[in-house]
């Protein structure tokens, strides 16, 4: 099924869920997709407990408070929200709309196309070291999908995060083994949960490594082991049957870099009148975008949605009339919000 809709909405940061209110405030549609499982950006995703303090009229707020407070906004305005996919394909049609779909097969017929997506898709940082390249089996896992494939095997988990101690914890309740394989002695996650690894491990149900992955080995695609380097420069050697790597997320502009716009730097270049970009009906705002005078703020991605959304409205509904109304004021703004 095909979704029909004013806006799609290339990522849901802060700035992409403000965008959702600016256009439902002009009574336009829109639909957001992002490729983390929630809302918020780099807000949700690598700063939740930080307190922000420059946005307006709040003297303080927790970046988790702030996407919490934004969602509270846009409810009014029904937007369809596609979590935990990547838009991958982006086509402008002939009529001037687009055609826009995502990993999972999501498919939207769209008046315009926003683009709010930050530093990129937020994806798996990859198992980069010598020898990984001749791998062809499926032993190397970044997320767990099915616990039970895990059961009776020696497992071999890369990080030092919570997602690295959590999946220790868990899984050496029913794996042969598990070597717990992190740079150097200090883990990063939960004080609770590194200590429960300790646990596990003076018990020998889990065992801790220190090093850096020097080679992987694989006999016929299949993996083998690794070769690790301590940070005392001590060499060794382990083998398993499953690896599992969380060594965090890393942003990538992945298929957006293939849409044929023109691109600097990895940024895209935008008028300030409207925040288009080199493609009519497709717009670029936030952290994603590039103009003179650009300052990578929240504050500054707020202010493109306003303007961007009289933009957007202009290329879909171009007979529109446009004014400014205020939200104090507009009896139809008060409508659109469920105030009147
Ligand atoms: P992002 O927050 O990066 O969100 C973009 C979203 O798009 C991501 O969720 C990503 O997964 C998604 N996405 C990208 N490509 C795709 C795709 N193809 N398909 C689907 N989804 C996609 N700013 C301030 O103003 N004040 C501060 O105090 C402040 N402190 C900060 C502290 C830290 C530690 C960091 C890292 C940043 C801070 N910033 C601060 C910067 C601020 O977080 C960013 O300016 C803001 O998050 C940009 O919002 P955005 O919506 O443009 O992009």
């Amino acid at each position: 099924m095909t979704i029909q809709t004013d806006a799609v909405i290339v990522g849901a940061g802060p700035v992409g869920l403000f965008q959702v209110f600016e256009l439902g405030l002009l009574g336009l549609k829109a639909e957001l997709v992002d490729s983390l499982p929630q809302v918020g950006g780099q807000c949700a995703e690598l700063y939740p407990e930080k307190p922000i303090y420059d946005i307006p009229a709040w003297p303080v707020i927790g970046a988790q408070e702030l996407v919490d407070k934004l969602m509270q906004q846009i409810k009014p305005f029904h937007a369809g929200i596609h979590l935990g996919q990547r838009v991958e394909k982006f086509e402008k049609r002939e009529d001037g709309r687009f055609t826009v779909v995502t990993s999972t097969g999501t498919e939207f017929d769209a008046g315009a196309v926003i683009i709010a997506a930050g530093l990129g898709a937020f994806q798996a940082r990859k198992l980069k070291a010598k020898g990984i390249d001749e791998v062809t089996s499926d032993q190397i896992h970044y997320k767990v999908t099915n616990r039970e494939q895990f059961r009776g095997k020696r497992l071999l988990i890369l990080g030092g995060g919570d997602s690295a101690l959590d999946w220790t914890m868990d899984l050496a309740e029913i794996a042969e083994s598990v070597e717990l394989i992190h740079r150097r002695n200090e883990y990063r996650g939960a004080a609770a949960s590194v200590e429960k690894v300790r646990a596990l491990a003076a018990e020998g149900k889990v065992r801790e490594r220190q090093g850096i992955i020097t080679q992987v080995h694989s006999e016929d695609g299949r993996f083998t082991g690794f070769d690790l380097m301590d940070l005392e420069r001590n060499k060794s050697s382990v083998e398993g049957d499953e690896v599992l790597v969380f060594w965090g997320l890393s942003p990538d502009l992945g298929p957006i870099a293939d849409w044929g716009l023109d691109l600097e730097k990895k940024q895209i270049p935008v008028d300030t009148e409207k925040f288009q970009t080199s493609v009519e009906g497709v717009f670029a705002i936030g952290d994603v975008n590039t103009y003179p005078g650009k300052k990578k703020f929240i504050l500054s991605g707020f202010h493109e949605a306003a303007l961007a959304a009289f933009g957007v409205q202009k290329y879909v509904y171009p007979d529109a009339r446009q004014f400014v109304q205020y939200t104090t004021t507009s009896p139809i703004m008060h409508k659109r919000l469920g105030v009147a």
